[in-house]
C-alpha cells in the first residue's frame, strides 16, 4: 500500500478549526488508499510563545530545560489532531519523538537525527490507523528530549518518509510553494513549479526560507520527493526533487543574505597551509564561514575573503588576526555593511553568459561587485548592503524571473514517477541507520584536469569591469567555468581570475590582454594546466569544517591551493596541473570515512 507523510506547520495547526481541516486531508488521503503519517508542529507561534516565558525569567535558561520546555508545543498538537481524527469516525494514534524512537545526538536545540525505528509506527499503520508524529523533538541516549532547531519540523517529516519509504512528502504551509526569490522582499516573485535539492540547498532561503535547510539534506540523501504547498488550497505547489523537468532557463531562483560581514586578509604568502591555519582557527570556534575566496597570487602573495554570520564576526577576527601574523599577511580587514546576492539554476552548467548577464544588470544600476564566486549551479557577488534590495531587483528581473515560472507544469505522479527511489534505497537507508542519518556524506571527489586559468591583476575595483570582462569572453564563445574575484581591500585594484577549457586558452587570453590594456589593469596571468579539485555531497552546509580537510589534505602532501571556492554543495580548488593526481589520492584518504 502506498505511504504518504503530510506534515502540517504552526500555521496549519493554528486553532481547532485548522486542526479539523488539516484532519480531514489525512483522512482524505487514507481513504483514497494510502497509509498516512502525519508530522505536526507546535501551534500557531506556540513555541516563541514559550521561549518568551522562559525569557521572562532568565536570559540563560539550561539548553536541556528549553528543550523539554519547547517539545510540549508539539506534543499538545499531535493529541489535538488525533482527537480530531477520532472525532470524524477514524482511527489515530498520537506518538512523540522519544516513543517513535527518533535517536539524536545530545547537542540541545540544535540536535541532529542519528536513527529512527519504524517498527512501532509500521504496527499502527498496520492496524488501520493514522499515526501522528510530534515533529522537531527526540531523544538523547540518556533519555533527555531534545529538539532539532527553529523549523526542524521539516526534518522530522522528510527523515520519516525516508525510513520509511515513503511515495511522498507533503510539507503543508501558510504559503503555496517555493517562490523565485523572498515574495516579502519582492512582490514580483513568483512561484517555482519543480526545483532540485542543489538548487535548494544553495538557495537556503528561497522563497522566504519555507524549508529547514536540514530537510533538503535529508531528501536528497535518501532520495524522498517534496512536495510544499498550501493548507488552505487543493492546488499543486512545488515539487523539489533531484531532477526537475525545467524549460531552458538558466536560472530558477535569486537570493538575498544580509546578515553577514566580510573579512579579508590581504597579502598572504602564497604557500601550502596558510588557508588552513586561518580556517582551521575559525572552525575550531565553531563558526561557518561561508563564501571562500582566494584569489591566485601576485609576488607569492595572495588574498583571502570569506563571509562569516555577523554575530560571529567579533570572534573571528580574534583568531583570524592572530593566524595573519603567524603566517606573515599584511593586514586583515572586515565590513559588516555587505550583502550576498546569488543566482541559482541547474540550467547555468549547461549555458555560457550566465554570470555576465548578472554582473550587466549590477553594473547597469552603478552597482559595484567586491567579491564574486561561483559553482556549478551557483553565482554569488558580495556588494554594499544599501544597493542590496536594488541588486536582486533586477538581477530577478534580467532572468526573466518575474514572468515565466521555472519549472514545467506536469502531473504529480509524473514527476514522482520520473524522481523515483533508487533500487539500492534500502540499502542506503540501513547502512545509514547504522550511523548517523544526519552525517556528513561525501557523493563525489573529482579531478578535471581539461581546464587553464586566466588572471587579470588588479583591475579597477568599479562597476562594470566584471561585466565587461564576461561578456567579452562569452561573445567569443568560450565557456568560462570558475570565477574567482577576491577583495583587495578599500579601493584597491582587485584581480578576476576564471577557468576555461584548455584549449580556449590562447583564444581568452587574447581578450584578456585587450581588456587589461583597456581597463589599465596591470597585466595578465595564466595557467595553461590547472587541476580543479572538487569534493562534493550532503551536509556541507551545516557540517563546519569540509574545506578545512581539503585544505589539510593538499597542504600534507605540499600542494599549494590557488583559487578556492566554495558552495553549500561542494568546495572547489584550483591546484597546479602537475599536482592533479597526487592531490585527487589525498582528498580521496582524508575522505575515506565520510565518502559513500
Ligand atoms: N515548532 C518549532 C518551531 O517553531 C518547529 C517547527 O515549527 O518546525 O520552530
Ligand atoms: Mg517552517
Amino acid at each position: 500500500m502506498p505511504l504518504i507523510v503530510q506534515k502540517f506547520g504552526g500555521t496549519s495547526v493554528a486553532d481547532t478549526r485548522k486542526i479539523l481541516a488539516a484532519a480531514r486531508r489525512a483522512i482524505r488521503a487514507q481513504q483514497e488508499g494510502n497509509q498516512v503519517v502525519v508530522v505536526v508542529s507546535a501551534m500557531g507561534h506556540q513555541t516563541d510563545h514559550l521561549v518568551d516565558l522562559a525569557a521572562e525569567i532568565t536570559d540563560r535558561p539550561s539548553a536541556r530545560e528549553m528543550d523539554m520546555l519547547l517539545s510540549t508545543g508539539e506534543q499538545v498538537s499531535v493529541a489535538l489532531m488525533a482527537i480530531a481524527i477520532h472525532s470524524l469516525g477514524h482511527k489515530a494514534v498520537s506518538l512523540t519523538g522519544a516513543q517513535i524512537g527518533i535517536k539524536t545526538d545530545s547537542v540541545f536545540s540544535k540536535a541532529r537525527i542519528k536513527s529512527i525505528s519504524t517498527e512501532r509506527m509500521q504496527n499502527h499503520l498496520r492496524d488501520g490507523n493514522i499515526v501522528i508524529a510530534a515533529g522537531f523533538q527526540g531523544i538523547d541516549d540518556e533519555f533527555n528530549i531534545t529538539t532539532l532547531g527553529r523549523g526542524g519540523s521539516d526534518t522530522t517529516a522528510v527523515a520519516l518518509a525516508a525510513v520509511l519509504g515513503a511515495d511522498s512528502c507533503e510539507i503543508y504551509t501558510d504559503v503555496d510553494g517555493v517562490y523565485t526569490t523572498d515574495p516579502r522582499i519582492l512582490p514580483e516573485a513568483r512561484r517555482v513549479l519543480q526545483i532540485s535539492y542543489d538548487e535548494m540547498l544553495e538557495l537556503a532561503s528561497l522563497g522566504s526560507g519555507v524549508m529547514h535547510s536540514r530537510s533538503i539534506e535529508f531528501a536528497k540523501k535518501f532520495h524522498v520527493p517534496i512536495h510544499v504547498r498550501s493548507s488552505a488550497t487543493d492546488i499543486p505547489g512545488t515539487m523539489i526533487v533531484a531532477n526537475p523537468e525545467a524549460p531552458d532557463m538558466p536560472v530558477g531562483g535569486a537570493a538575498i543574505t544580509k546578515n553577514e560581514a566580510r573579512v579579508a586578509v590581504l597579502d598572504v604568502p602564497d604557500k601550502p597551509g596558510s588557508s588552513l591555519e586561518i580556517f582551521s582557527r575559525i572552525a575550531a570556534k565553531n563558526i561557518s564561514v561561508d563564501m571562500i575566496v582566494q584569489n591566485v597570487g601576485t609576488d607569492g602573495k595572495a588574498d583571502i575573503s570569506f563571509t562569516v554570520p555577523c554575530n560571529e564576526l567579533t570572534t573571528t577576527l580574534e583568531v583570524v588576526q592572530e593566524a595573519a601574523r603567524l603566517v606573515g599577511a599584511r593586514e586583515v580587514t572586515y565590513d559588516q555593511n555587505v550583502s550576498k546576492i546569488s543566482v541559482v539554476g541547474l540550467g547555468m552548467a549547461r549555458q555560457t553568459g550566465v554570470a555576465d548577464r548578472m554582473f550587466r544588470a549590477l553594473a547597469d544600476t552603478g552597482v559595484n561587485i567586491q567579491m564574486i564566486t561561483t559553482s556549478e549551479v551557483k553565482i554569488s557577488v558580495l556588494i554594499e548592503q544599501d544597493q542590496s534590495l536594488t541588486a536582486l531587483r533586477v538581477v530577478h528581473r534580467a532572468f526573466g524571473l518575474e514572468t515565466s515560472p521555472p519549472g514545467a507544469v506536469a502531473s504529480i505522479a509524473e514527476v514522482q514517477a520520473n524522481n523515483g527511489r533508487p533500487a539500492d534505497a534500502a540499502t542506503i537507508i540501513a547502512r545509514l541507520q547504522g550511523l548517523n542519518m544526519e552525517d556528513l556524506t561525501i557523493e563525489d571527489i573529482t579531478l578535471d584536469a581539461t581546464q587553464a586559468r586566466v588572471t587579470i591583476l588588479e583591475v579597477p575595483d568599479s562597476p562594470g569591469v566584471a561585466a565587461k570582462v564576461f561578456e567579452q569572453i562569452a561573445a567569443a564563445g568560450i565557456f568560462v567555468d570558475m570565477i574567482v574575484q577576491s577583495y583587495a581591500g578599500q579601493e584597491n585594484p582587485v584581480s578576476l581570475s576564471f577557468t576555461v577549457p584548455q584549449k580556449k586558452l590562447e583564444a581568452a587570453l587574447a581578450v584578456a590582454q585587450q581588456l587589461a590594456s583597456e581597463l589599465h589593469a596591470a597585466g595578465v596571468t595564466s595557467s595553461p594546466r590547472v587541476a580543479k579539485l572538487c569534493v562534493s555531497g550532503v551536509g556541507l552546509r551545516t557540517h563546519t569544517g569540509v574545506a578545512i580537510r581539503m585544505f589539510r589534505a593538499l597542504a600534507e602532501v605540499g600542494i599549494n591551493v590557488e583559487m578556492i571556492n566554495t558552495s553549500e554543495v561542494r568546495v572547489n580548488v584550483v591546484v597546479d596541473g602537475a599536482q592533479g593526481e597526487v592531490g585527487l589520492k589525498s582528498l580521496q584518504a582524508a575522505f575515506a570515512d565520510v565518502l559513500r
